[in-house]
């Protein structure tokens, strides 16, 4: 019964979006990995740019870092990116281009964990795999009255279980689909559409007034704040940037105003004032001294569960930077950085700097 009104409800509404016309495994992993965390009127853009940069595998494979992580900002999470972009090389190099079809060896490769794999055995290959988002977790939890903490055990693994026993036989793509999609505008986190929903009369948490209860969600951790300072060094019309190093620990690879957290004691006070804290950031990016001048914009963005405030201040140089603590500088124009992969953050304030 909940598989025959789910796929009822799928083939009146489901949306006709790009990765569902053809969907390939390929097409369905690149989706996949842009939906997490991340809305789709966002990401269509972004999938269509990089099916037209990037329509298969073996061009993803090939591909620079720094052309794939341009491609991708704005998304956040640059993980993912880089993520996919290994997954892609290792199919290429190790199984010639081939990507395996069961969600067991999916998860073997690099970058897909348990829901990407289900996703792409699901829906591309038409396998009865489950897959459990947050979507599919709020569904399933108010129409069979789950209460618990679906992020651990024992709710965590029944619902895995739960959700590979409704699929229908020959029907995994559809009902996945229909899951998923049922979770994103019909059964909502707030205000769900309970009055004209095709389940309600099956709904534990509709009928015990349950609701707004269920999932039983933990409750997420507070955001750590940090305090970032960064340097803007200008010759001419042009600035200063660098580029971390691949094994940084955010934004690696990405390109950047050389930056510092500000240092703080364990109480979280700041040990050192912001001016100096900018000359360090010169001395551990390009090994230069400089004077460091007035505070320019401050902006604050939120990254994975830190909250970041960061303050661009003005900054001369009293030597020629080199990369010492960063991949490579740069002297560019704004027009130089469009092109280059920058976090949304320090392009913000490039672009202010640069034009206010
Ligand atoms: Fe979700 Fe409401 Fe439908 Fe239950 S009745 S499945 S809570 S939308």
């Amino acid at each position: 019964m909940f598989a025959t009104l789910l796929l009822g409800y799928y083939a009146g509404t489901a949306r006709k979006l790009p990765w569902r016309d053809n969907p390939t495994g390929y097409a369905v992993w690149v989706s996949e990995m842009m939906l997490q965390q991340t809305q789709v009127a966002t990401v269509l853009p972004y999938y269509q740019r990089w099916m037209a940069r990037f329509p298969t595998l073996e061009s993803l494979a090939h591909a620079s870092q720094a052309d794939v992580l341009s491609l991708w900002q704005g998304l956040g999470y640059y993980a993912r990116a880089r993520a996919l972009h290994a997954g892609a090389a290792h199919v290429v190099n190790v199984r010639d281009g081939q990507l395996p079809t069961s969600a067991a060896e999916l998860r073997a490769l690099p970058g897909i964990g348990p829901y990407t794999a289900g996703a792409i055995a699901s829906i591309a290959f038409e396998q009865p795999s489950p897959i459990v988002d947050g979507n599919v977790i709020r569904v399933l939890c108010r129409v069979f009255g789950l209460a618990g903490s679906p992020m651990h055990q024992p709710l965590k693994g029944f619902l895995w279980e739960l959700a590979e026993a409704l699929i229908p036989r020959g029907q995994a793509r559809d009902f996945n689909q229909a899951l998923m999609e049922f979770g994103a505008l019909c059964c909502t986190p707030r205000s769900p559409l309970c009055q004209g929903c095709p389940l309600q009369q099956h709904c534990h948490a509709y009928k015990h007034g349950a609701v707004a209860r269920l999932p039983e969600l933990p409750e997420r951790p507070k955001a750590t704040p940090v305090v970032n300072v960064a340097a803007l060094v200008r010759r001419g019309t042009r600035v200063l940037v660098g580029q971390l190093t691949s094994d940084a620990p955010r934004w690696a690879s990405m390109w950047q105003f050389p930056n510092v957290d500000l240092t703080t004691s364990e109480a979280g006070t700041a040990t050192e004032s912001e001016t100096r804290a900018v000359a360090r950031a010169l001395e551990a990016w390009c090994g230069v001294h400089a004077d460091i001048g007035v505070r320019l914009h401050s902006l604050q963005h939120s990254v994975t569960r830190y909250r970041i405030t960061v303050h661009l201040y003005e900054a001369t140089l009293e030597e020629e930077p080199t990369a010492r603590g960063c991949q490579a500088v740069a002297w560019c124009d704004l027009g130089e950085l469009e092109s280059l992969a920058m976090p949304a953050a320090h392009r913000k304030l490039a672009s202010r700097a640069l034009t206010g």
